[in-house]
């Protein structure tokens, strides 16, 4: 079995997954914004920290990298070279492959949601952090409509089966925003009653799968002519894919 078969999450702050895999006695860690849950992880499991692999400088996914290169002086942390986080052993760029973990990614820069935001892309696991969310995207902060839409397209063209790992539980409060911009559209429908079940239970509802993202979330769905009715339908402006989504990333900002 793959390492990255074996994907964990770490519950971390109010909706955030820390996820992580082992490889040969060494847990790797994505985005972990806290120290405390990876190192009750490392102690409970008997695992050392074997690397850091960061998607984007905000602090509930960079504020426990100080105290984890403590435990591990030695661990590589990879992240953006972009970005103002600067606490990296291995800065990295579009195009750039790292191989960590028993597993060879390779780094896509996908500003939007901030523009030093990558993520990172392998066959059996794509972390994408804060720019691409179950049924939904992250919230522009420091990017255009545009350049999220050209990022969220790069993750949109991996293959159906990619299993997504984003940084927030966001899933359920996604859909509902679907469902109210797109309200006969059946697969939203759908997922939404299924993830409610999940989340009525207390379940995660991720990884999520890119096949899955493009048939039911609206910010990949933007060019979708039914879609773009029911935005306008709305009062929205809808004309092309680009007004479309930045309509609903105004909308969702509100919702
Ligand atoms: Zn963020």
């Amino acid at each position: 079995m793959h390492p990255l078969d074996q994907v964990l999450a770490l519950p971390a702050f109010h909706d955030n997954y820390i996820w992580c895999w082992a490889a040969q006695g060494q847990l790797h860690v994505v985005d972990p914004g806290d120290a405390a849950p990876v190192r009750a992880h490392l102690e409970a499991s008997g695992l050392s920290l074997g690397s850091i692999l960061i998607t984007h400088h905000h602090p509930d996914h960079v504020g426990g990298v100080a105290a984890l290169r403590k435990l591990a002086p030695e661990a590589p942390v990879y992240g953006p070279a972009a970005g103002p986080f600067s606490d990296l052993s291995q800065p990295l760029r579009e195009g750039d492959r790292i191989e960590t973990g028993g597993a060879q990614f390779e780094i896509l820069a996908t500003p939007g949601h901030t523009l030093d935001h990558i993520c990172y892309v392998h066959p059996n696991a794509l972390f994408c952090g804060d720019t691409l969310f179950a049924a939904g995207c992250g919230r522009l902060f420091e990017g255009e409509p545009a350049q999220m839409q050209a990022s969220l397209a790069k993750l949109a063209a991996l293959p159906d089966s990619t299993p997504v790992y984003c940084a927030h539980e966001y899933t359920l409060a996604n859909l509902r925003f679907a469902e109210a911009m797109h309200p006969e559209h059946a697969p939203t429908r759908e997922r939404r009653v299924q993830v409610q079940a999940q989340r009525d239970k207390g379940a995660i509802t991720l990884p999520s799968s890119i096949g899955l993202e493009r048939k039911t979330n609206p910010f990949l769905r933007a060019g979708d002519p039914a879609l773009q009715q029911a935005l306008r339908a709305q009062g929205h402006r809808a004309d092309d894919a680009l007004s479309a989504f930045t309509s609903l990333r105004q909308a969702k900002d509100r919702f």
